[in-house]
């Protein structure tokens, strides 16, 4: 089975493995457990910021910042209309952290400063939410893995803190952008107040995400997390023993070649008849493969699919979406190609 429904898929790799099996446990809220803590002083260097701490899952990880960036019911949180945190996070932001969602449309996933003006201004006048947050997605998922470039990011940054609205990134993907841009990660994140980096996508780790930013942010947020029940990390040193391979150097680097085969599969794609793919979008490790001028619906394209041994993920009825990991190699690609071929040949 070519399996490209999606990046958490990837496989724990042999070193992740032996890494666990070898891990000397402490108990994590209490700092003394020697993997969790060279975990948190590795992505402190990775990122530049002061603190870190993990969390069973990036959604929980994301609903902490929302919930420790904000004080007050029925604030505003400015996100892009398609980000993770509306869609895919059954919306802990408006149920759990009291946020109304502010949606702004992005250019492919991307907002820009005068949208975000837009949006904070829009409320000055005392009918409407107070803005208590910004959050950016980088790269952007539903957008199908495009990226900021550091420049917007510390524009969107600045114009927000000019009107005492703090920032947090949605750094799911941080590595893909930081490698797809060939840049250190810290030059993406120089300018937001938090950031939450998962290790269970490209990564392939088994679990876990790192919530990072400043120590007194941070000291918060570990309060609020505790409140959500995700604090009770106790053996999180296996998982943190895989998240200190997940981050090493070569892991990180290693990305570049998901980014290579979703390149060579989006070219290869887009030249069958019934497959449409804005390549500009084909950033990182994500495809997104618009079939409705197949004839056929999304449903339908992917049980053949499945029926000859490859699967991708229903992004709408016209919609698919493909995501690159380490458990994909060249003759994979290739070979998704050529199914994706059969199976839209043998309608038009
Ligand atoms: C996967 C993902 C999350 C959530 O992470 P989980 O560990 O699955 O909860 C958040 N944001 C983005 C962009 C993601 O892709």
């Amino acid at each position: 089975m070519i399996l490209l429904t999606s990046d958490v898929l990837g496989n724990i790799t042999p070193e992740m493995w032996e890494a666990m099996r070898k891990a000397k446990l402490g108990w994590p809220p209490r700092g003394d457990d020697e993997n969790v803590n060279a975990l948190y002083d590795r992505i402190k260097e990775l990122t530049n910021k002061e603190a870190a701490v993990l969390v069973p899952s990036g959604t929980m990880a994301n609903l902490v910042a929302i919930i420790t960036h904000t004080n007050g019911r029925g604030d505003q949180v400015i996100l892009e209309a398609q980000s993770h945190s509306v869609y895919s996070e059954e919306l802990g932001l408006s149920s759990i952290a009291h946020m109304f969602p502010k949606l702004i449309p992005g250019n492919k996933g991307i907002i820009n400063p005068a949208s975000i003006i837009e949006a904070i201004e829009d409320c000055e006048f005392n009918h409407k939410p107070k803005t208590a947050l910004l959050c950016l997605e980088n790269t952007h998922m539903f957008a199908g893995g495009t990226i900021y470039k550091p420049e917007l990011i510390m524009e969107n940054c600045k114009v927000a803190h000019e009107r005492e609205v703090p920032v947090h990134l949605d750094g799911a993907r941080l590595f893909n952008a930081a490698v797809a841009l060939d840049i250190k990660a810290e030059s993406l994140v120089k300018d937001v107040d938090s950031i939450m980096i998962n290790l269970n996508k490209g990564l392939s780790a088994p679990e876990g995400a790192l919530l990072c930013g400043t120590k007194k942010f941070i000291d918060k947020a570990k309060i609020n997390l505790k409140r959500l029940g995700g604090s009770s990390m106790h053996k999180g040193g296996i998982i943190a023993a895989a998240g200190l391979v997940a981050l090493s150097d070569k892991n990180i680097a290693r990305l570049s070649e998901d980014h290579r085969r979703a390149k060579i599969f989006a070219k290869a794609v887009s030249l069958i008849e019934g497959a449409k793919i804005d390549l500009s979008t084909v950033q990182s490790n994500i495809v997104l493969v618009d079939i409705s001028s197949s004839g056929m619906n999304t449903d339908t394209v992917l049980q053949s699919l499945f029926a000859l041994n490859v699967s991708g993920l229903k992004k709408n009825q016209k919609v698919i979406r493909f995501t690159f990991h380490n458990g994909i190699s060249d003759n994979d690609t290739m070979m998704a190609v050529d199914t994706f071929k059969e199976v839209l040949q043998r309608k038009c």
